[in-house]
């Protein structure tokens, strides 16, 4: 089995120690050994990326860019090695990889515009012979700790656009599908980056307190699920540390009585089943405005679960690919029992699945609950995985008040040909992201990302115009050029014009 090693200014290292197993989940074995890094590893991270400051901070932003055209290139060359790379220890089918690879590549793009992005504000003559303008600055070592169900995108989300900010990154990356990240990372090295600027480091919880703690690391930025997000947000920002902490999810769809219901159908399959659910903007809650519309939604969803194609992601042509560990498609499966238990009526139930060729491997076929209701588990909770709750109501107030009231805020959709309804919607409801007719609004890269509620702890949203925001501290300079022959006497009372 090959050991994975951390990056670290600019060199692959391995260290004896703690370590874990990397999966390959469709075959259920383990392909490799992953160590995880030391407090001490660490702080040569760190020290690396203190070193690199300097010079990073005042290369001009053009020359940043520069590395970001070249390492775009080099991420589109690459795209089926790293997405064979992903499929292989995530799962997700080698279709969805290169689209969240694409995803992450447009956050690349973003950063090429960094002289733009930071020319900052002027004013001229703001008083007498005075300009002022504001400057924004890096923040100087920041890092970021990504989630397993996007190992290419997520990160994307994050360093490429801190980085062209002036700021140097440690990236400490899911321990369960570490190798597209690594090999990504590597590419940016390739484009010309100077070493120190980003590292990759490995590691669990030990490694992300060591960030925690380190008084050189200024601003976290992390992604997973919420309550992690909520202890880094608050060990984070206790130690004085700028923080965005984005977290889990339960995104509901609405279907109107006059939806296009084929569409939202195909929409919904996508959105709720695609990459086996283990998306943060997966749809798993389908909330139906009558019955009628609740059984023929059900109708129409019920064959089209049954014929899905499921796999091992790598090969190419699939719908679906396995869950990541073994401990997560266990746990999806208690939250179907959970749903039974309660209640609800398993229409669709995807449990006991065996692929012919990979009977080890982490697969569940999709499921489908209708008949669910709000104090239900399998409701309240984020199951991660390839279950949709139908829920019925009768009104879009109801619906509506429904979603407002969940405990998540990320993302929601409604499908409707009502502009009334549609407006509504988008002007009252309670979540970060909303689609019309889009079951999965995931903001272009030139917007920014991130939920309302226990989805976001944080004032500022991931990437885009936030993002920049996020990874840059606000100057704001006034200056004053007297003319020669001027005497200003001395103005006690408070300046003003
Ligand atoms: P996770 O919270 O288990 O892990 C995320 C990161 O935190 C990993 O790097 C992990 O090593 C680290 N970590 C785990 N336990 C820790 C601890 N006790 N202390 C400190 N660090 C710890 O999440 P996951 O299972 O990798 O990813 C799935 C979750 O991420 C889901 O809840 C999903 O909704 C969420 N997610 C959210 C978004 C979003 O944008 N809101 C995007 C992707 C994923």
């Amino acid at each position: 089995m090959s050991v994975i090693p951390h990056l670290i200014n600019g060199e692959l290292v391995t260290e004896n120690g703690r370590a874990v197993d990397v999966y390959n989940p469709s075959t259920g074995q383990a392909i490799h050994k992953l160590p995880l890094a030391t407090r001490e590893t660490i702080q040569s991270a760190i020290d690396a990326a203190k070193a690199a400051f300097p010079a990073w901070r005042n290369t001009p932003p053009a020359k940043r860019a520069q590395v970001m055209f070249r390492f775009k290139q080099l991420l589109e060359q690459n795209e089926a090695r790293i997405s064979q790379l992903i499929s292989e220890e995530h799962g997700k089918t080698l279709e969805d990889a290169a689209g969240e690879l694409k995803r992450g590549i447009e956050n690349v793009e973003f950063a090429c515009a960094a002289p733009e992005i930071l020319k900052g504000e002027y004013s001229r003559n703001v008083g007498p012979n005075i300009d002022a303008w504001s400057d924004f600055q890096p923040l100087g070592v920041v890092a970021g700790i990504t989630p397993f169900n996007f190992p290419a995108m997520v990160p994307l989300w994050m360093y490429p656009l801190a980085i062209v900010c002036g700021n140097c990154f440690i990236l400490k990356p899911s321990e369960r599908d570490p190798s597209s990240t690594l090999l990504i990372a590597q590419l940016l090295l390739e484009a010309g980056l100077p070493k120190g600027v980003v590292s990759v480091v490995h590691g669990d919880k030990a490694a992300v307190d060591a960030l925690i703690e380190a008084p050189e690391v200024k601003a976290l930025s992390f992604v997973g699920s919420t309550p992690i997000a909520e202890y880094i947000y608050s060990e984070g920002t206790k130690r004085g540390k700028r923080v965005q902490a984005l977290g889990g999810a339960k995104n509901h769809a609405v279907l109107m009585p006059d939806a296009d219901l084929d569409n939202a159908v195909s929409a919904l399959m996508g959105a709720a089943y695609g990459s086996c659910g283990e998306r943060c903007m997966a749809i798993s809650v389908a909330v139906c405005v009558g019955d009628q519309v609740a059984d023929a939604l059900v109708a129409k969803l019920v064959p089209q679960i049954k014929a899905l194609k499921i796999g091992a992601g790598t090969n190419c042509g699939l719908d679906m690919g396995p869950l990541v560990t073994g401990q997560a498609r266990d746990k999806v499966s208690g939250y179907v029992e959970d749903g039974v238990a309660a209640g609800a009526t398993l229409v669709v139930d995807g449990r006991g699945l065996t692929v012919a060729g990979h009977e080890e491997g982490f697969f569940l076929g999709g499921c489908l609950f209708d008949n669910v209701t709000p104090e239900m588990r399998i409701y309240k909770e984020e199951i991660f995985g390839p279950v949709l709750c139908v829920v019925r109501v009768n009104s879009l107030e109801e619906a509506m008040q429904l979603i407002n009231d969940h405990e998540y805020g990320n993302g929601t959709c409604i499908f409707t040909r009502d502009g009334e309804a549609a407006r509504l919607f988008c002007d009252e409801i309670e979540v970060g992201m909303v689609g019309v007719n889009v079951p999965l609004p995931v903001p272009v890269a030139y917007h920014s990302f991130g939920g309302w509620k226990r989805s976001l702890f944080g004032d500022l949203h991931a990437y885009g115009p936030d993002g920049v925001r996020f990874y840059t501290r606000r100057k704001a300079i006034t200056q004053r050029w007297p003319q020669r022959a001027s005497h200003e006497a001395s103005q006690f009372a408070f300046p003003s014009l």
